[in-house]
């Protein structure tokens, strides 16, 4: 069973710890997040995001660190395209 989590919107460059923010990079907006388990910043540019903040596919974590095997249903709260 994949766990469900609600991340918050941050308010500094980098996510704190159960929440998103925005990269932006040109006309690209990159939801950004840290890692659950390993607490490395990772980008969501690879998923899609609907409206109502509910990431697909599941996230899981980017990193091959040893004992990260992070994996869950993510929803980002606040979320309006990006904004
Ligand atoms: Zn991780």
């Amino acid at each position: 069973m994949v766990e469900r989590l609600i991340f918050k919107k941050g308010n500094d460059k980098f996510p704190g710890v159960s929440e998103w923010v925005i990269w932006n990079r040109g006309d690209i907006l990159i939801p950004v997040i840290r890692c659950g388990g390993c607490n490395e910043v990772a980008t969501l540019n690879t998923h899609t995001i609907s409206d109502d903040g509910t990431v697909n596919p599941s996230v899981v974590c980017p990193y091959t660190k040893e004992g990260c095997n992070w994996h869950v249903w993510l929803k980002l709260e606040g979320w309006k395209n990006g904004s």
